[in-house]
């Protein structure tokens, strides 16, 4: 197929502001391109192409950042910045659309899901966060009523979030697993990672680590910079040891270290992709059983679940979690969250949704 890929219009790929739909977006058009598409990324300038390919053009677009929906107040009205990058990805991608067979959306925005039933060309959209927003709720909402073919979601979690009048299509998520190097050692040090944010509940894993007496490892964007202070400030000092954001590669070896990653959003996580990355090195996770880390934790195979800001029950499990097999963690990111299944399942999706006769459930 000729597909168009349409970036997050809240940064430029490689500035980490996209979070985790950066490194999806990656992984896709790699697995994707190994199954013989041919692809069009457009992206916000200063974006580097996932890998260089014939078979994949990188389009820059200019303009000012979206503000991203999960800083904004539910009941917040749409907004586009004067010089707005958003409108100038779909101007583009509408054009390109013409000539491709869909075009594909990675962008958690109402622009491009209110499009979707007034042009022709075949726009999806997989849908990269939960309910966060009324009025997107209200688009997704009616978007599936009109064609639900059009989204999918990454977890069942996550789109229980939303109404939706059929079963939801669910595509997980998917990693290039040779970037990932499984270490087999047990005793290294506590880790968390994720954009420093409060929606990430990084003060649940500071207060495990501060209750066990060890340091934690902290990998990521400090995007709320208060939020971070006051997090370091509520542990002892020395608790928190802040890594920075690194790139893939940097980030793995020394994630792959940790005797355990705890995970402790606070929000329906989509997904959470760093808990698969932390398995795809060996490492068990420690989770609130909560969202997609919910769904992605094995119990008592991958990691630990425990209630819900439940603090005492993390420290507990982290405590148990050494004792998992750093093999298993692995094996099942090998099984289920592959950049191949990734794309396979992705293909298998809009392969269905441009059948003509039905399946529609309009
Ligand atoms: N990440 C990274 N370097 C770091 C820390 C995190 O590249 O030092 C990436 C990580 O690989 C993951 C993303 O940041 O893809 C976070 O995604 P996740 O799904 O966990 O959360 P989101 O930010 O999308 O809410």
């Amino acid at each position: 197929m000729d597909l168009v890929l349409v970036s997050t219009p809240i940064g430029y790929l490689g500035s980490g502001r996209g979070g985790g739909v950066e490194l999806t977006l990656a992984s896709l058009v790699r697995g994707l391109l190994e199954r013989g598409h041919r692809l069009t990324l457009v992206a916000g300038q200063g974006s580097a192409p996932p890998v260089v390919d014939q078979d994949l053009r990188l389009e820059s677009v200019v303009g000012v950042d979206q503000p991203s929906w999960q800083h904004l107040e539910r009941q917040a009205a749409v907004v586009i910045p004067p010089d707005g990058l958003l409108p100038r990805l779909w101007q583009r991608a509408l054009a390109l659309g013409h000539e491709a067979d869909a075009v594909l959306n990675f962008g958690y925005d109402w622009l491009p899901l209110w499009l979707t039933p007034q042009v022709p060309q075949a726009l999806f959209h997989l849908v990269s966060m939960g309910s966060v927003s009324t009025v997107m709720d209200e688009q997704i909402a009616a978007l599936a009523c009109w064609d639900q073919r059009r989204l999918a979601f990454h977890t069942q979690a996550q789109a229980s979030d939303f109404s939706l009048p059929a079963p939801p299509r669910v595509v997980g998520n998917g990693f290039d697993l040779s970037a990932y190097q499984f270490q087999s050692g047990a005793d290294g040090p506590l880790g968390w990672a994720g954009r420093v944010a409060p929606e990430k509940g990084l003060e649940d894993a500071a207060a495990v680590a501060a209750a066990l007496g060890e340091p934690l490892w902290v990998w990521g964007m400090r995007e709320d910079e208060a939020y971070a202070k006051r997090v370091e400030a509520g542990v002892p000092p020395g608790t928190i040891h802040w890594r920075g954001f690194l790139p893939t590669d940097a980030l793995q070896k020394e994630l792959g270290c940790c005797r355990a990653l705890i995970n402790t959003p606070k929000w329906n996580e989509a997904y959470g992709n760093v808990v698969v990355e932390a398995m795809a090195c060996g490492v068990p996770v420690v989770a609130y059983n909560r969202g997609g880390p919910g769904e992605l934790v094995q119990h008592g195979l991958t990691g630990l679940l425990v209630p819900p800001d439940d603090v005492d029950a993390l420290r507990q499990a982290t405590v148990r979690a050494a004792s998992l097999e750093r093999l298993a963690c692995r094996r099942w990111v090998e099984t289920h969250a592959s950049q191949d299944v990734f794309a396979e399942r992705v293909e298998a999706w809009i392969r269905a949704g441009l059948e003509t006769e039905d399946g529609s459930i309009s």
